[in-house]
């Protein structure tokens, strides 16, 4: 059986929903909250332009909802 990770934390994901999500329940809900953040973790490609300019875009909100 192949093991399952959390996409934010890294914590091995037991149940089937969070693995079908991909994220445990705790990070689920605060990416839901956040969901530049989702982007940032499912698309974020250094190599891609789109996603430089939405980094760039979004780095200080995401820092400074992080920093709460
Ligand atoms: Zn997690």
């Amino acid at each position: 059986m192949v093991d399952h990770y959390c996409k934010r934390c890294g914590r091995k994901l037991h149940d089937k929903v969070s693995i079908s999500r991909g994220y445990g329940s705790t990070c689920f809900e605060k990416i839901q909250s956040h969901p530049d953040l989702i982007y940032l973790l499912e698309f974020g490609s250094p190599e891609e332009s789109e996603y430089e300019k939405y980094h760039s875009l979004l780095q200080k909100q995401i820092e400074k909802r992080l920093a709460n």
